[in-house]
Formats: C-alpha cells, sequence, structure tokens
C-alpha cells in the first residue's frame, strides 16, 4: 500500500459542474442560459416552450398572485375527483392557443381538475 489517498475530514468541496445545454443528446455547456444557442432556437419554436415562458414571465407571476388571493375554491371542477381547493392558477385558453393573461382567462384549478384539462389540451 504506497502512496495512501489522504482525506481530508468534513467532505470534500465539489467543484461547481458547469451547466450542459438543457437538450437531452447535447452536452454542451452553457452560462446562464438553459440551452445552447442551437437548441435554443429549435427550442424556442414549440409551443411547448412558449408556454412555459409565459409562465416564467412576472406578468403571469403577478396576475397569478393577484387572482389566486381572490379564490376560494376550484373553478373547474372537470373531475369527480376535483378536490374544490384552489390549488393552482390555470389559464383558461392556454397561450399555445392564443391564450392570454387577462383575468378573464384565469381560473383557480384543483390539481386533479389541472391534470385533466392539461391531458385534454395535449390530446
Ligand atoms: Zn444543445
Ligand atoms: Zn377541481
Amino acid at each position: 500500500m504506497a502512496a495512501a489517498q489522504v482525506r481530508r475530514p468534513g467532505g470534500p468541496l465539489m467543484p461547481r459542474a458547469p451547466k450542459h445545454c438543457g437538450h437531452p443528446d447535447c452536452t454542451t455547456p452553457v452560462r446562464g442560459t438553459s440551452y445552447c444557442p442551437s437548441h435554443r432556437n429549435k427550442w424556442t419554436s414549440t409551443g411547448r416552450t412558449a408556454s412555459s415562458q409565459l409562465h416564467d414571465s412576472t406578468e403571469w407571476r403577478q396576475a397569478r398572485r393577484t387572482y389566486m388571493a381572490g379564490a376560494t375554491r376550484c373553478e373547474a371542477q372537470l373531475t369527480h375527483r376535483c378536490t374544490g381547493q384552489p390549488e393552482q392558477c390555470d389559464m383558461i385558453r392556454p397561450a399555445s392557443q392564443g391564450g392570454q393573461i387577462t383575468p378573464h382567462n384565469l381560473q383557480a384549478i384543483c390539481r386533479p381538475c389541472h391534470a385533466v384539462k392539461t391531458r385534454r389540451e395535449r390530446a
């Protein structure tokens, strides 16, 4: 047994791993962004990302907070599993279908109803 490695107590200090592009097959390191330039462009052309970008926006967060402050129950009631709780804020017409962030297009929704609605929108 030569040159045994000395380990410091307290655990190793992990160097910060570089972030990689969010595309499943891509290993391009990225900084301050989720995708490398080539994948960012492809990804943003899909409706899915348009919707997640919207849900990251300050406009959405403020509208949601304001709306949910006045919500008392699930307004969707799409399933018998509806809990009746206003757990999430939902856009009645999703952004991928041109829905806007307006009080008329928002509803409080419980998780089971939201799951049903999301499934319908994808169908
Ligand atoms: Zn990439
Ligand atoms: Zn519900």
